[in-house]
């Protein structure tokens, strides 16, 4: 604290001189003293040195540093004074203990007072208090040290930069942009961001704005990357100082556009599917109307797809799809749009046709590339499609019924033959209603369980004594009475209905059966037909064993009744599924054994009871040689892989003659018995 006393008072003049000094020296914030030669004695401090140091301004005169400052202090300082000595200017920061224990952090400045030439007179020390500067300095260090630690920790690109020049990034800048941190300090971000996006990032950047944005920023190697930017203005330093967060957005990006492809696309034959043909529909048609032009819609079904998926398998089914679609798009114009409608269904839309005899033409040419056999698993297969056409604006205003209309015109096709091409014309699309009430009314018979099962005898051709039934469905038709199965098995295939009536079919058989047998009746099996696509759900055996649990049939009276498209694929779960069975100790038959693609080598695989050969060989016994050949040759092969031979349809005493005399073992047909409901099987087995 200066002195007000000794300003109060008129000194003379060396004596005002040293008041003078007094006053400015304790008035300085910084602790002042000087220390003389020899000896190095305080000849001077102000009342902030004195006091540091635990005396008074005058307590301190005359006393050595080591005296004035301890011993402690002394050691530490030691070496800066003897630099001092050596006439250096001197200046370090330590810290120094306060006699009441605070400690301060302190830059010291040791001045040596040179009266002349070589001639060292003693020193000046200067010290400031710098704690709170370095505590300051400190937090800032921390927090800095801090803040790269979480830069670096993060995927997340840092750049740090001051009016838009970057003084700072961490790894993953480098790793986002290419460039290592050297190469784009100093530079400018905006010259990293595209064009199209530099007024964004400028304004966001100029006002200071918080809020997350997207930018397209350019990889070192050239490419662009959109990345989502957020820019923060560092606290506590000057406002133009930014932290600027980039999160690549080109993941998100492609999973958006995988996305949205998926959503409009199929994704075995990437063709646009139904949602988006319809979509496309709208512009193309408004196309047209603009130009008063004329578009087609040819819509284009596979022949006996379904056989080809039963027996070849799912995987030849799908490479048949691609080969079709890329078929399909060879034979119409870039701008023409084709889509997969789902199972074997195509679509394409002929954009700019002038006459009907175009859209012919076209759909002349895809029947033509369809004709080239298709590779399939090594195997070549032949595949035709029917094809329906209907014409814009002539059969239709809008996708929708321009699409029923082509419809309406396949299933004509389909009529006509197959593997053919027809327009639509008016009253065609009854079809196409048709299928759907057919589907309505199929579903009502399910939940109603309006099926019936009829009885077919099997009997030996030795005695003609009964050795087995078969069971056929049929269907209680509301309108139509009863209908075979021929009429909706397939139908029911098609439309995913099939599952809930085989089991049905399944449990109806072990039951009646079982009635039969509590009653003392035939005591031989029931035959039950399994379609491909049932025999590839998955818990079929598990359901077989719990009917024949549910009912008590005994499992040796239980048929499977397969076609030869179920063994012609996928060995090893189809071999699986007949093991377990047999297992189960369940027959199995092959049923029409003749008319499948097949060749004969899997019988040799498969653990089959019975061949049951085909009506249509047959039927023309036994004045047709070819047929007798067949059906000689089949029943000579069964017998030497020990398989049981049942004739088919035998209508007349003839074919039975002929049968017995080969040697088949078994004939069921209408000569024996047509099939019967149970009423009359009943009375049947009781006769
Ligand atoms: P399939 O298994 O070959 O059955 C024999 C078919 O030939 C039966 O026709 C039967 O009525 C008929 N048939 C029997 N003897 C003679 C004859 O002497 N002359 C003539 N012309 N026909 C005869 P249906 O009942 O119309 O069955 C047709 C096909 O439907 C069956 O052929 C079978 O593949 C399938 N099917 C029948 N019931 C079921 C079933 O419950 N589930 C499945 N998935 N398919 C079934
Ligand atoms: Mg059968
Ligand atoms: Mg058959």
């Amino acid at each position: 604290m200066p002195d007000t006393t000794n300003h109060a008072q008129t000194p003379p003049p060396s004596e005002h001189h040293d008041a003078l000094l007094r006053l400015i020296a304790d008035s300085v914030p910084a602790l002042m003293a000087y220390f003389d030669l020899p000896g190095l004695r305080c000849r001077f401090a102000n009342q902030g040195y004195a006091a540091f140091n635990g005396h008074s301004v005058e307590s301190i005169l005359g006393l050595t540093v080591r005296e004035a400052i301890g011993e402690r202090a002394w050691r530490a300082i030691e070496p800066h004074v003897e630099r001092c000595m050596q006439g250096e200017r001197v200046k370090y920061v330590r810290e120094q203990t306060l006699p009441k224990g605070e400690v301060r952090v302190i830059e010291v400045n040791l001045i040596p007072h040179v009266s002349g030439p070589g001639q060292l007179a003693g020193a000046f020390v200067l010290i400031t208090d710098i704690t709170e500067r370095w505590r300051a300095e400190n937090a800032v260090r921390q927090s800095e040290e801090r803040m790269r630690k979480f830069a670096e920790a993060t995927d997340e690109a840092i750049v740090f930069h001051r009016n838009g020049i970057i003084i700072d990034g961490n790894e993953a800048l480098q790793r986002l942009t290419g460039y290592t941190l050297p190469e784009v300090l100093g530079l400018s971000i905006f010259s990293f961001i595209t064009p199209e996006w530099r007024p964004v990032a400028l304004e966001y950047t100029r006002s200071g704005r918080e809020d997350p944005y997207e930018v397209t920023i350019t990889h070192k190697d050239g490419r662009t990357i959109a990345v989502e930017a957020v820019g923060k203005t560092m606290p506590m330093r000057h406002a133009d100082y930014r932290i600027v967060v980039l999160h690549d957005l080109t993941a998100r990006k492609k999973a958006q556009e995988r996305e949205a492809f998926i959503a409009l696309h199929d994704p075995l034959t990437h063709l646009p599917n139904r949602h988006h043909l319809m979509e496309q529909f709208d512009l193309l048609l408004a196309q047209a109307n603009r130009r008063q032009g004329r578009c087609a819609v040819l819509f284009i079904d596979l022949d006996h797809f379904k056989t080809i998926n039963d027996s070849l398998g799912h995987h030849a089914g799908d490479q048949l799809l691609c080969e079709v679609a890329a078929r399909i798009k060879q034979c119409v114009r870039d701008t023409d749009v084709v889509a997969r409608l789902g199972g074997d269904q195509f679509v394409a839309v002929l954009t700019d046709i002038h006459t009907p005899d175009d859209a012919a033409l076209v759909a002349d040419k895809l029947l033509h590339a369809m004709q080239g056999a298709f590779t399939l698993d090594h195997q070549p297969i032949t595949m035709s499609p029917s094809i329906g056409i209907s014409l814009f604006p002539d059969d239709g205003g809008t996708g929708e019924v321009l699409l029923r209309c082509a419809d309406a015109a396949m299933y004509h096709a389909k009529e006509s033959g197959r593997g053919n091409r027809q327009f639509f014309q008016p009253g065609m699309d009854g079809r196409a209603m048709e299928v759907l009430q057919q589907e309505r009314l199929l579903r009502e018979a399910i939940a109603a369980q309006a099926f019936v099962l009829h009885y077919q005898p099997q009997v030996r051709l030795a005695d003609g004594s009964l050795q087995g039934f078969e069971a056929l469905v049929r269907w209680q038709h509301p309108l139509r009475g009863l209908v075979g199965p021929d009429e909706f098995i397939g139908f029911a295939e098609s439309r995913g209905l099939i599952a809930p009536i085989g089991r049905w079919v399944l449990h109806e058989a072990c039951r009646q059966l079982k009635a039969w047998q509590d009653e003392g009746l035939a005591l031989v099996p029931m035959a039950v037909n399994l379609s491909a696509l049932e025999f590839r759900q998955r818990n079929l055996v598990a359901e077989v064993a719990a009917m024949l649990h549910a009912t008590g049939l005994e499992p040796r009276f239980l048929e499977i009744e397969l076609t030869e498209s179920v063994l012609m694929h996928q060995t090893g779960p189809v071999l699986d599924t007949l093991n377990d069975l047999k297992a189960l100790g369940v027959g199995v038959s092959v049923d029409d054994f003749g008319t499948g693609y097949s060749s004969l080598s899997y019988l040799k695989r498969y653990p089959i009871d019975k061949l049951k050969i085909d009506r249509s060989f047959v039927m023309d016994t036994p004045g047709d040689a070819d047929d007798v050949a067949i059906v000689t040759a089949i029943i000579q092969m069964g017998h030497s892989l020990q398989l049981k031979t049942v004739a088919e349809g035998v209508e007349t005493a003839a074919q039975m003659a002929l049968l017995r005399q080969l040697g088949c073992d078994l004939a069921q047909g209408y000569l024996v018995s047509e099939p019967m409901d149970a009423q009359a099987a009943l009375r049947w087995l009781q006769k």
